[in-house]
């Protein structure tokens, strides 16, 4: 019995309507950017397989170095005991984060780094007796599943279900933008109006701010302004409030810097990183974050201590391929890669502004992104049909809603570019959309 066959009797998929999504892909082999299902037929993976593969499938560095210290040391509990890939990861890390990043602390994905982050600034103000408790988070942003990144992440409307149980959470515009918009420093005055305002009123009960930093992911890869970041910046700060930046997708190259704080020149006082961290090899995460917020937690007993560990907190293979990762993502041939997508993504923005039925075309970094005029919601029989089309001409793309967007590892070469480019036109064109 083929594996998608096999799959459909025993598996339950995330994010998935079983209903009208009866099966899934077998596949069977990932190599550099393709992936290959059970008949031969290959993909190449413009999606990075969600956002996690930066350097391609099975790059045989961070495979390798997964191999050597699985035969090294593959896991120790990490509450009274620490490793070598731990320590130096961290160490790594802060070498390229902002200089006030000075604490990791490790989990094992995006949702567990965000929910980290927000136990952070919420226990920070309990642990030095300062009644702050009130978030504030963005308009559509995403930040995961699980209950407190649900709360943050309410108005990306994924959780409505759930809508119940969650905290209460002051939302704002995020003020997206996009090429030749002429309306953006209006659209930045009104937000952060908006939420001075609220600071006014509210900042002294305000424990932070949470916010996915120059792209909006989940939400259709909506990009605001670095000067937006560099504003709020100022206003947090002048209300004494805690930013997080949720760095989950942006960090490890996506913005064009290593990180989007260092593209926006900010500095955050926490940050939350996974999807790249490990190349794609494997779950771990980290949240970073200043040293103010680390000393808050120090104290005689074990209650002002940070009550958050998981089983494979740290977990040494993952630190490992995030090493290996690492190294690759700085090596002058990933740069080199990385300023070459950039460039095709602006080239691109020009023939898309030429085309019809398309709009809000947009790219920051290594990410290209444009609304169809038609509408679509996640999941929608559209978005479903698009994506099914594109994947019969062999390509990975998952529109979110009524929108494309390109968003692939780092060892792409400039022609698979412009074929998926090509096709993706074509396909457009073939449903009359352009
Ligand atoms: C994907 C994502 C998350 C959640 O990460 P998981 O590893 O899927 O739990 C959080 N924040 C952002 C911005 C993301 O894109």
């Amino acid at each position: 019995m083929s594996l998608k066959h096999r799959d459909e009797k025993v598996i339950w998929h995330p994010f998935t309507q079983h209903q009208t999504i009866s099966e899934s892909k077998g596949i069977v082999k990932g190599q550099g950017v393709y992936l290959f299902d059970e008949s031969g037929k290959s993909y190449l993976d413009m999606i990075s397989s969600w956002w996690v593969n930066i350097h391609g499938h099975c790059q045989p560095t961070i495979a390798a170095a997964i191999y050597q210290q699985a035969l090294t040391l593959e896991h120790v509990i990490f509450s009274g005991f620490t490793h070598e890939p731990a320590v130096k990861l961290g160490e790594e890390l802060l070498k390229i984060l902002p200089s006030n990043m000075e604490k990791v602390f490790y989990s094992d994905n995006g949702s567990t780094a965000v929910e980290v982050a927000l136990k952070m600034v919420y226990q920070y103000w309990k642990n030095q007796g300062v009644a702050r408790n009130k978030f504030i988070a963005f308009d559509q942003g995403y930040h995961g599943d699980t209950f407190g990144a649900m709360a943050v992440g309410k108005q990306s409307h994924y959780f409505n279900a759930y809508e119940d149980l969650l905290f209460n959470v002051n939302f704002f515009p995020y003020p997206e933008t996009w090429e030749s918009d002429n309306n953006i420093e209006e659209k930045e005055r009104l937000v952060l109006n908006e939420i001075e305002n609220y600071l006014i009123q509210f900042g002294n009960e305000t424990a932070g701010i949470i916010i996915e930093p120059l792209i909006q992911g989940a939400s259709g890869m909506r990009m605001c302004r670095p000067q937006f970041l560099q504003a709020l910046e100022k206003l947090s700060k002048s209300y004494g409030v805690l930013t997080i930046y949720d760095e989950v997708m942006t960090g490890f190259g996506r913005t064009g810097e290593l990180f989007s704080c260092l593209s926006a020149n900010t500095q955050p006082d926490i940050i939350c990183l996974a999807k790249g961290l490990t190349g794609g090899f494997l779950p771990l995460a980290a949240t970073v974050c200043s040293d103010n917020i680390y000393q808050a937690f120090l104290g005689e007993t074990f209650s002002k201590a940070l009550a958050h560990g998981h089983s494979f907190t740290a977990n040494p293979l993952g630190c490992a391929a995030a090493l290996a990762s690492l190294t690759l993502l700085k090596s002058n041939e990933t740069q080199e890669k990385i300023r070459m997508i950039i460039n095709f993504n602006r080239g691109k923005m020009k023939v898309l502004n030429a085309t019809a039925g398309i709009e809000k075309i947009r790219s920051c970094g290594t990410v290209l992104a444009f609304n169809l005029k038609a509408t679509s919601t996640y999941g929608s029989a559209f978005s479903l049909n698009l994506r099914n089309r594109f994947a019969e001409r062999g390509l990975l793309i998952r529109p979110l809603g009524n929108v494309i967007y390109f968003l692939p590892p780092y060892c792409i070469t400039q022609q698979e570019l412009e074929w998926a480019f090509k096709v993706v036109i074509e396909e457009l064109e073939g449903i009359k959309i352009c």
